[in-house]
């Protein structure tokens, strides 16, 4: 079966064809500045990148676009040979625990959550309205960033807050990356035969931890948004509430300035000063720059944090799993925050962490918690979904 997994933002719309059950990329690539001069696309096809400028006007001519060129490039025969698109969602609120296939309803309920996910659930569902309009009979699915964590227990997602602000405006921990980490739940499933007590890492440029029993999630550190948790590229992690009144009233910037300020003047690029790019840090930090080592330093230190907090969740975690660019590239990353863990046995291979590309294991024979490299695979997970549910209906 051939399945599109789209991830439409705002002004743009990736895509990844994938044949399925053999999970084979056909072909990937994105439409940028729709809606905005300059807009273009590229596609990669057989090793090969093309990239053409052309107007769009909005989702719908890219969506157009990408299917002729898909029946031009003799990868599709017509509109009916595509068998499903999924589609990526930020937000399913607490309604939404799995992946589901889109009908009219499934619509309305992501509008209604537009306020939960102000940027990215009314791109989500414009790429989802120009499919529709293009492929009426074509299946779509909607797959939540939310939903994996929806089997947190309210003892987790719950903050300690006035109550009517969970039962009348819906605050509490949803979690984000969820397709991330069902991904690294049902791989590590999938290596291993059984369900193992696993903290899923996902280091990138947005971060997050998932403590993961029996295939679920039992706790994350991202929280009613993205912004929660610890240290990211250009997030701030967790912080006092009450330094956001404080700043605005010296500022004379508005909430949501700060809460942009937040997102993306802070984290490692406001620590170190130099970037939000782990290279560029990772550089730095080894030429003894003293604010990237403190960035460095701090940025393990609120991993560590939380590493600590979910093996204690866990009763023990047996695996810990880098994904995403900083887990799955970082050598030094890595070894500096499983150091902070050898007091309690956890140990290193340090040549098989030092390989570039390793994906596996890392962790000495006797390591008391084994460490593993795994490359996350969204776009994948997305069009297992989708595939999954086309072939129950
Ligand atoms: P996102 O999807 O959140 O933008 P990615 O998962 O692509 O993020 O990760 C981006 C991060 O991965 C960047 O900070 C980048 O510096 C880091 N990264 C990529 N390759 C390497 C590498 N070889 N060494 C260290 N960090 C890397």
């Amino acid at each position: 079966m051939e399945i599109l997994s789209v991830n439409a933002g705002s002004s743009s719309l990736k895509f990844t064809l994938i044949e399925l059950p053999f999970e084979k990329v056909v072909v990937s690539g994105t439409f940028e500045k729709i809606g905005i001069d300059g807009s273009f696309y590229t596609i990669k096809y057989n090793g090969e990148k093309i990239k053409k400028e052309v107007e769009l006007k909005n989702h719908t001519d890219a969506v157009k676009i990408l299917m002729n060129e898909l029946i031009d490039m003799k990868i599709l025969d017509s509109y009916d040979d595509l068998d499903g698109v999924g589609h990526r969602v930020l937000h399913g609120g607490d309604t939404y625990f799995d992946s589901i296939i889109i009908t009219p309803e499934v619509e309305d309920k992501i509008e209604e959550l537009f306020p939960l996910g102000p940027l990215h659930n009314p791109a989500n569902l414009a790429g989802i309205r120009s499919f529709k309009e293009i492929l009426p009979n074509t299946p779509q699915v909607a797959v939540f960033d939310t939903a994996f964590h929806q089997t947190m227990d309210a003892e987790e997602y719950l903050y300690a807050v006035p109550m009517e602000w969970y039962e009348k405006f819906s605050v509490r921990k949803y979690g984000f990356h969820g397709t991330s980490h069902k991904y690294i739940a049902q791989k590590m499933r999938e290596i291993l035969g059984e369900d193992k007590k696993i903290i899923s890492c996902h280091l990138g440029n947005g971060a997050s931890l998932c403590a993961i029993k029996d295939g679920k999630c039992v706790d994350t550190s991202m929280g009613f948004t993205p912004l929660a948790g610890f240290i990211m590229g250009t997030r701030s992690g967790d912080i006092d509430p009450s330094i956001i009144p404080y700043v605005m009233e010296k500022t004379n910037k508005t909430a949501a300035e700060i809460v942009t300020d937040l997102n993306k003047k802070s984290g490692m690029l406001a620590l170190s000063g130099v970037s939000s790019d782990m290279r560029d840090i990772e550089e730095a930090y080894l030429n003894k720059d003293p604010r990237s080592v403190r960035a460095m330093n701090m940025y393990i230190k609120h991993i560590a944090n939380y590493l600590s907090m979910y093996n204690t969740l866990l009763e023990g975690a047996e695996y810990i799993v880098f994904t995403a660019g900083v887990g799955e590239n970082s050598d030094i990353v890595r070894k500096l925050l499983i150091d902070k863990f050898k007091f309690m046995g956890v140990k290193l291979d340090e040549e098989k962490n030092s390989t570039r590309g390793i994906t596996g294991e890392i962790s000495t024979e006797d390591s008391t918690i084994k460490v593993v490299v795994l490359p996350t695979n969204e776009e994948l997970m997305i069009a297992k979904d989708t595939y999954d549910l086309i072939n129950k209906e």
